[in-house]
């Protein structure tokens, strides 16, 4: 498949249902190797998605996934805010690691990325609301007084750069806008990317490098349908849950997600409560 680079997540993420039989297989493997326990009634009415993003048998094994992992912490006496976060990273490591095993099997070609590239990392990157506080509780956990300085700086610097610029005037001026979060050429929350970072790839860094350069916010490499699929079906199925439970859920730019998380004095709480967290898009 092609993928533009530039805008990471802003649309529907273009999934595609090849692979998808080779992903049910792993998938369905991993999902009864979790020993999930029979659901119990939920302290809230999470409820099923009206309209599954996918109606495939992937999306299913995931959304049972969420829904039984939520059902095992809230029997454990979790309630949703405490549970949803643990949840959330749970489930994409266990996507992540079907996507391990489909490329360890070659049911799925590998890609070129690796520590060091970062040409993708000046794209601007969308997220929903629920990695955000994902992020924000990492960050307060893991990141010094002296990296949160850092980084509240360059939020600062992103937001005043983005300010009222449309996307191709941002594009433009991508050299001065590396994400927040790299670090000499690395990610500073790598076990915690979003999902979109997870899902964006490539078979050639030539490509990137060249599309990087090219100053087209057109330009396209060739990368995984298996990724893309994957993490945009978690992430799509987790949007959904938030808006079934009228919590904040549409995609906000990186940078001003961090900025409105990092200056809330409770954001899981508040975004568990249905207030609004986050201001900017
Ligand atoms: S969050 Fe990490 S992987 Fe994603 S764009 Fe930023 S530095 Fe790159």
């Amino acid at each position: 498949m092609k993928q533009k680079i530039g805008n990471f997540g802003a649309d529907p993420l273009p999934v595609t249902f090849i692979a998808a039989s080779a992903l049910c297989k792993y998938g369905k493997r991993f999902y009864y190797a979790f020993e999930i326990l029979s659901v119990l009634p939920g302290r809230r009415n999470m409820g099923k998605p009206a309209q599954p993003c996918l109606e495939t048998e992937f999306s299913e094994i995931i959304f049972q996934t969420i829904q039984k992992k939520l059902g095992q912490k809230e029997s454990k006496g979790q309630g949703f805010q405490e549970a949803i976060l643990p949840v959330f990273q749970e489930v994409l490591e266990f996507s992540q690691t079907i996507i391990r095993e489909l490329e360890r099997a070659g049911q799925s070609p590998g890609v070129a990325c690796q520590s060091g590239c970062s040409y993708c990392c000046h794209s601007q990157v969308n997220i929903i609301p629920i990695e955000a506080l994902a992020i924000c509780a990492f960050i307060k956990t893991d990141f010094t007084a002296g990296q949160i300085i850092t980084l509240n700086a360059g939020i600062s610097r992103a937001r005043s750069l983005t300010a009222g610029k449309t996307f191709n005037q941002v594009y433009a001026i991508k050299d001065e806008l590396p994400c927040v979060f790299l670090n000499a050429g690395k990610c500073s929350i790598y076990t915690m990317r979003p999902s979109i970072c997870r899902s964006w790839n490539s078979f050639d860094a030539g490509a990137c490098k060249a599309a990087y350069n090219s100053l087209d916010a057109e330009s396209s490499v060739g990368a995984s349908q298996a990724r893309n699929f994957v993490f945009g079906t978690t992430r799509d199925l987790f949007e959904q849950l938030s808006a079934s439970l009228s919590l904040q859920s549409t995609t906000l730019l990186l940078h001003n997600a961090m900025f409105d998380c990092l200056n809330s004095s409770d954001p899981l709480g508040h975004w568990a409560d249905g207030d609004d967290v986050f201001r900017y898009a």
